[in-house]
């Protein structure tokens, strides 16, 4: 048997960085726990521009369907920030999204115990936080028509509109109870069926698939709005949270900030199974390319590599692997080591980029 592929995308600003660390845990999975991957380059977003005048060339665009997962770094630099709208670097990500049909996003809010203080929240509210986001990506509200700006008797009107066809509605339902199945069995699904027809459809479509196929998970619905209010107040009375796109955008932002730092926070982008029965995916930390201290080994790779331990989870089926990361992670945190965005009131000298891969690179030497 092959190799799974795996294509890096590093991009711009402190995504280099970043992936490089990410490599060497890659190298190390491959060593000590037989488990190798073929692993590719590319270019995406400005450093894309840079070279071929397009964010993301079609041989790229090619290459990563072909792949088993993509692993991107971060795009954009303010270089870049006058170029025209067509080949911004961010249109290099948003066609990887869209042409890989990448519908369904998880973005998983987890608190490690090392770092509950640095949550906006009390410490016993976040203490083992460990929720999941499953957010809608390819429809709804930004991608509805009509849309855009019109005259209308002489005064301006924008528009936009909700639309969700059932089939959308159910695809996104069943990656939420498949992932809860793996997790703790629960889901709540967040609208606002109270005032929205296309929140009636949503409610109504997702219990009509938990009922057909998941009898097994225990469903609950939410308005979206006492959703954002739950999330800050009890959290941990989540598991899986279900919703659409414009939702999914604003409650995975609330959540993630109970964490911390953005230097943590991973994400997975998931379509549909491929013939190998893996679904198309790409994988990518929550930041940005961060030009303010791109350069200079001061970022945190943390997002990007746990966004490596869920590619090994979702993509390859290697829970107990992605667990090992991510143990090794907590443990280099409880032992006290920190970049720059971790550092607390009381100070002390920040890890490189390249030293905290060091310290996690030894911490899973350790759980062998
Ligand atoms: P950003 O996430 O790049 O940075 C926000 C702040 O967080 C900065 O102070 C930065 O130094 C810090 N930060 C971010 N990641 C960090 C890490 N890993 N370690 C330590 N500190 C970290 O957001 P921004 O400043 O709004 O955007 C900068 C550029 O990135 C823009 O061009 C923007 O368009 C682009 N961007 C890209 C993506 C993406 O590629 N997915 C996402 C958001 C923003």
């Amino acid at each position: 048997m092959s190799n799974p592929s795996l294509l890096i995308l590093a991009g711009d600003g402190i995504g280099p960085e970043v992936m490089d660390e990410v490599k060497r845990i890659i190298t190390w999975f491959g060593e000590k726990r037989d488990l190798g991957f073929d692993v590719t380059e590319d270019l995406v977003g400005g450093c894309a521009y840079d070279v071929h005048g397009v964010p993301l060339t079609d041989a790229t665009m090619a290459h990563a369907q072909e792949v088993d997962a993509v692993l991107l770094g971060a795009v954009g630099g303010p270089q870049y920030d006058n170029l025209d709208f067509s080949v911004k670097p961010e249109r290099g990500l948003l066609r990887l999204r869209k042409e890989m049909d990448l519908f369904a996003n998880l973005r998983p809010a987890q608190c490690f115990d090392a770092l509950a203080d640095f949550s906006s929240l009390k410490r016993d509210i976040v203490a083992g936080l460990d929720i999941m986001i499953v957010r809608e990506l390819t429809s709804g509200v930004y991608f509805g028509e009509p849309r855009g700006i019109h005259i209308e008797n002489g005064m301006r009107v924008g528009i936009n509109t909700q639309r969700y066809t059932e089939a959308e509605i159910a695809r996104i339902a069943r990656s939420a109870f498949e992932l809860a199945r793996k997790r703790s069995g629960k889901v709540c699904s967040m609208e606002k069926a109270n005032v929205m027809e296309s929140g009636i459809l949503w409610r109504d479509v997702v219990t009509e698939v938990h009922q057909a196929e998941y009898p097994d998970i225990e469903l609950s619905h939410m308005y979206a709005d006492n959703g954002a209010m739950q999330l800050v107040r009890a959290p941990k009375q989540f598991d899986v949270i279900l919703t659409d796109n414009l939702f999914g955008d604003i409650l995975s932002d609330c959540a993630a900030m109970l964490t911390g730092s953005l230097g943590m926070l991973p994400s997975a982008s998931l379509g549909q199974p491929m013939a190998n029965g893996r679904p198309k995916a790409m994988y990518e930390p929550v930041h940005g390319s961060a030009p303010d201290i791109a350069g200079q080994g001061k970022a945190n790779p943390i997002a990007s590599i746990l966004s490596f331990a869920m590619a090994l989870r979702y993509s390859f089926d290697q829970g107990a692997e992605a667990a090992r990361l991510e143990g090794a992670i907590a443990k280099v945190l409880e032992d006290g080591a920190r970049t720059g965005d971790l550092m607390g009131p009381e100070g002390g000298t920040p890890l490189s980029t390249t030293q905290m891969g060091d310290a996690i690179l030894a911490a899973l030497d350790a759980s062998l």
